[in-house]
């Protein structure tokens, strides 16, 4: 079985690889099937999420799955939130966007920074799936006075961890992976994929009467 993964971000399309990598599923980056990326116009990351996965499963025909994060700061009120890829505008990049943050941030103590990474992963089977499969994770820190780390994307160098005393950036892969936002919702969504996928064949099994 072939499933689109409807994200072009290089960073975030490698990290949801390597944790999808047990599903016996071949996962397609939409890029490779020509599907550009669509307008998100939604006011929430389930919305967004659901935009996304809705346009790759019509544009390829395949089940799709697609991630929407972002970066919540207290002391901005949530902001970047769902605006985080262009949080320093259109044609924003990852050093205008730490940039923009940083100069935001001011010299606020490191306690007045507490922040959090969300990450929604959204499953659909086909594009007109009344009932897709919505999973949420969060994971909490600090926004750093300076960038640590060469690891990661993003918000990553600035992202401070209490719990490992350290900044997202500087923690390799895999950690990363165990404990961040997407780890936790692509574990939800592992969970209720495969009693969906075992649904799907017992009532497969059901129907023709044959075990596969
Ligand atoms: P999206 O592609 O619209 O979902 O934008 C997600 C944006 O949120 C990314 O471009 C990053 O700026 C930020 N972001 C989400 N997850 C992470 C992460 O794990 N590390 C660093 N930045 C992230």
């Amino acid at each position: 079985m072939k499933i689109v993964l409807a994200s072009s971000n290089a960073g975030k399309i490698k990290e949801l690889n390597d944790m999808l990598a047990e599903l016996d599923m071949q996962i397609i980056p939409q890029q490779e099937l020509g599907i550009e990326d669509v307008e998100e116009t939604g006011l929430c990351f389930v919305e967004n999420a659901i935009l996304k996965a809705r346009n790759a499963a019509l544009m390829s025909g395949m089940p799709a799955i697609a991630d929407d994060s972002g970066l919540e700061v207290d002391f901005l009120n949530g902001a970047p939130g769902i605006y985080s890829a262009r949080f320093a505008g259109p044609d924003a990049n990852t050093a205008s966007n730490n940039k923009k943050l940083l100069d935001a941030l001011g010299d606020a103590p490191l306690e007045q920074r507490s922040a959090r990474y969300q990450c929604v992963i959204v499953y659909m089977r086909h594009a007109t799936d009344p009932t897709p499969i919505i999973c949420q994770g969060s994971w909490e820190g600090h926004i750093a006075l300076e960038a640590k780390g060469d690891g990661g994307f993003g918000y990553d160098p600035l992202f401070y961890v209490e719990d490992v005393n350290c900044h997202a950036a500087e923690i390799d892969k895999e950690d990363k992976n165990q404990i961040s936002h997407r780890g936790i919702a692509i574990r939800e969504l592992l969970a209720k994929l495969g009693n969906h996928l075992t649904d799907s064949l017992t009532d497969s099994t059901a129907t023709t009467g044959q075990s596969t």
